[in-house]
């Protein structure tokens, strides 16, 4: 099996050589145990966390052992009934080429005619968690008008168009042109954060929606959360799903100089983290798992080829360069 390590804690934006790629002949299987060989690979901006070496909702990744993530491939031997050879499934032994676990580690595809990787993605955590944001935190309701930051990513882009079916009017917020258009073709209302609108970031978002938002959908903090305060209605309620803009800062900066509109507009802000609300998996895929397989629900992919691609499909995470799901194919 060849899998990634890190060597250290990265300071700031991890560097490329933090990253080691090593090879292990893998034991024989024990009783229980199954090898996977891995198709897709899901790297997902909670890993940078779990790189700093300290514990918060999830255990930090170990320096020099094999990095986790969530991946899908095939089962190639097998020693659990239930995973015979030839199973598809999906797993967190990601970031590896080959990964041996116990079959109770494991779970196989939902049955929707949806390429596989879909379930690391529109179908899988990231989908997910838009769906719960969305509906179970900010409570959003038909008609609200809703603001989504990161809007064009792997959560994101549900988020913006789970928004619209259910009636809203939805802005969205991201870094690109080619991202603005994709969220314009899709009936989003589209602001970039950089550029002129960096320093008024406010007006932008006023000149978007002038009556301000009922939900907020935050994925990435900073200069699109204080705009965001600025827009609120009053009774508004924000999601904290992510804060990807503080993800490689070493020390906590300043919070947003505005949070008393907190109080002002009479507003509820929630952080939440999805695995909390994987009893409810079922009841998303069964909303959201048709819309995927009729095309009603698009999706995009941003793919890296190849297992020494994976940092680089990560780090790219923090640049922007992904539409969609960040995604490595094997
Ligand atoms: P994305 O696909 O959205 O990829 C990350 C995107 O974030 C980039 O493409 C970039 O888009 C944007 N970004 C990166 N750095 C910055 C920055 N400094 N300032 C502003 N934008 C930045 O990732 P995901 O959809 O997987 O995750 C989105 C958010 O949701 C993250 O904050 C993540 O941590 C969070 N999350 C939370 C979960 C939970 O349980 N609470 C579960 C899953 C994800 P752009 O070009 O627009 O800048």
């Amino acid at each position: 099996s060849r899998f990634f390590t890190i060597n250290d804690h990265p300071q700031g934006t991890p560097a490329r050589e933090l990253f080691e790629l090593h090879e292990q002949a893998l034991p024989e299987l024990a009783e229980g145990e199954v090898r996977v060989r891995n198709s897709w690979l899901s790297v997902d901006p909670y890993m940078r966390g779990r790189m700093s070496g300290v514990t918060t909702y999830i255990e930090p990744f170990e320096l020099n052992a094999p990095l986790e993530g969530a991946a899908i491939g095939e089962v190639i031997e097998s020693r659990a009934a239930e995973f015979p050879v030839g199973t598809k499934v999906r797993h967190m032994g990601g970031w590896r080429d080959v990964a041996q676990l116990p079959g109770a580690e494991l779970e196989t595809l939902p049955a929707y005619e949806v390429p596989e990787q879909a379930y690391l993605g529109v179908l899988g955590m990231p989908g997910m968690t838009a769906w719960t944001g969305l509906n179970r935190i900010a409570e959003m309701q038909e008609g609200d008008n809703v603001l989504v930051s990161g809007a064009a990513g792997a959560v994101g882009s549900l988020a913006v168009q789970l928004a619209k079916a259910k009636g809203g009017t939805v802005v969205g917020i991201a870094g690109s042109q080619e991202k603005l258009d994709w969220l314009e073709a899709h009936g989003v209302k589209a602001v970039s954060y950089k550029g002129k609108n960096a320093p008024q970031l406010t007006e932008a978002l006023n000149a978007a929606c002038p009556e301000g938002f009922d939900v907020y959908y935050e994925n990435v903090g900073g200069t699109c959360l204080e705009a965001a305060l600025n827009t609120l209605k009053v009774g508004a309620r924000i999601a904290v799903c992510g804060m990807i803009a503080r993800y490689n800062d070493d020390a906590p900066s300043a919070g947003p100089g505005n949070l008393a509109m907190i109080l002002i507009r009479r507003a509820r802000m929630e952080g939440f983290i999805v695995f909390d609300h994987w009893a409810h998996y079922p009841q998303f895929l069964e909303e959201v798992g048709p819309q995927v397989e009729n095309g009603r629900i698009d999706y995009e992919e941003t793919v890296e080829e190849g297992l020494e691609r994976t940092p680089d499909a990560f780090l790219k995470l923090f640049e922007g360069a992904n539409r969609g799901k960040m995604l490595v194919r094997l």
